[in-house]
């Protein structure tokens, strides 16, 4: 068999397996509801441009920031390569970009230097990974597999890197007369490749390199590396209201305004109504499509929990969870609810993978929404989880159910009626 051949079918395997996942993401989508809007679009594409492909958030620590970035721009010029591959292994043909001239050369050289930063910045994870005790690496929701998913996926790119280089290393000396494009590391190490070899190790390198892309691209979708994918067109999502400012419910939106409106009369609904919608989230059919967009593309970075107040006081609650615990919820029920509208396997997002405790320990602050590398907002999701425990399960702390009633009997938060608000000035001479 031709390897024309070969790579054309391994080529449609891998695309019809990712396409199946694709399917299969679309099915989880549209369980969610709608609830967010994407207007302001100049404003997305320079905060795209800024926080995705200028990597404004993790630069502003200055060493392990600037290898992540540096990795994630290498991968971007590495992705042109990756694609001519594919092309040469469908046309057979060799370096087809190679007719771009001076813009080649300062693709394949950028390419082949990156993929060196990108080999030690892997290296540097690793270590900082499995040898330095780094503490937001740890955590409930940091389980075995969160932390093989990572070392696996290290090793995947650092494998990835290396036969790039040994790719190119091996067609230098294969080619020696007529190169195309420019390799300043590769061609370090041309030494080391006899001319016998130079063939072989040229093909075996680009097979394992084409394979492990193809790999790679599957699994991508059911690890946190998915966020490879899935951070531009999240940031580009970012919620551009301001940090603090809180969603109105519609449906009690729509409440109020009957009540405030006097010239509005009561209809009882009729028989044949829907239901009412639930109050809030309390699982992932009552979640965004934006909401479950964050869950995906969350990396695990744990940056946010790094600087959670609830977190490092001690409380239960870690942003970083709330992220993790959704997308697995959705993994869990997605595919049961995706064939039955009515499928319930007896759980729920809250209470059975996120406790009341650890929704009640959030401040709402922000200061998770501020650190997040990729702009998800993990605030909003507590809140409206918040709003059912409230809403539909009467569950809150003692003290906000005390200023609930306090709110519902007096017209403010205090125990008093607002008839003895002035007894404070009784006997003074002051006037009113
Ligand atoms: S908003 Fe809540 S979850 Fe986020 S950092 Fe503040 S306390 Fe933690
Ligand atoms: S929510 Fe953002 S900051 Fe937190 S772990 Fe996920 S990607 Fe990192």
């Amino acid at each position: 068999m031709s390897k024309q051949l070969i790579f054309g079918l391994f080529l449609l395997l891998s695309l019809g397996l990712f396409t199946y996942t694709l399917f299969r993401l679309a099915s989880f989508f549209r369980l969610t509801r709608k609830g967010f809007k994407v207007d302001r679009i100049g404003e997305r594409i320079t905060t795209t441009l800024l926080v995705a492909f200028g990597q404004t958030k993790i630069l502003r620590k200055p060493v392990i920031g600037l290898m992540h970035a540096l990795v994630y721009w290498g991968f971007m010029v590495i992705t042109i390569g990756s694609l001519e591959m594919m092309i040469d292994g469908l046309a057979e043909t060799e370096r087809i970009f190679g007719s771009w001239g001076i813009l080649y050369d300062f693709i394949t050289a950028s390419g082949d230097i990156f993929a060196a930063i990108i080999i030690l910045s892997c290296f540097a994870f690793l270590a900082r990974r499995h040898l330095m005790k780094v503490k937001r690496f740890s955590g409930v929701e940091m389980t075995t597999k969160s932390n093989m998913d990572a070392t696996a996926a290290l090793t995947m790119i650092l494998i990835l890197m290396f036969s790039l280089i040994g790719m190119n290393t091996g067609y230098l000396v294969n080619h020696r007369d007529d190169i195309v494009g420019s390799y300043p590391i590769s061609s370090l190490l041309t030494g080391l490749v006899s001319v016998e070899s130079a063939h072989m190790i040229q093909e075996t390198n680009w097979w394992i390199h084409i394979v492990l892309i193809f790999v790679f691209l599957n699994i991508l979708p059911y690890s946190k590396h998915f966020h490879i994918i899935m951070s531009i067109p999240n940031v580009f999502l970012t919620d551009l209201k301001p940090m603090t400012q809180m969603n109105n419910m519609a449906s009690v939106t729509k409440e109020v305004k009957l009540m405030m409106d006097p010239n509005t009369a009561f209809a009882a609904p009729a028989e044949d109504a829907p239901p009412p919608e639930r109050f809030g989230v309390k699982d992932i059919e009552d979640i965004t499509w934006k909401n479950y967009t964050d869950s995906l593309t969350c990396t695990e970075c744990g940056r946010c929990t790094s600087v959670c107040p609830a977190n490092i006081t001690g409380k239960l609650l870690s942003p970083r969870k709330i992220m993790i615990d959704t997308r697995k919820r959705m993994n869990d029920r997605g595919p049961g609810l995706s064939k039955d509208p009515n499928f319930d396997d007896g759980k729920s997002l809250v209470g059975d993978y996120i406790t009341a405790e650890e929704l009640w320990a959030c401040t709402t602050c922000n200061a998770c929404v501020q650190e997040c590398p990729v702009n998800i907002d993990q605030v909003s999701l507590i809140m409206d989880m918040r709003r059912n425990l409230v809403m539909e399960e009467s569950n809150a702390p003692k003290e906000l159910v005390q200023m609930f009633t306090n709110i519902e009997n007096n017209g403010s938060p205090w125990q008093f009626s607002p008839d003895d608000r002035m007894k404070w000035a009784e006997g003074l001479s002051l006037r009113t």
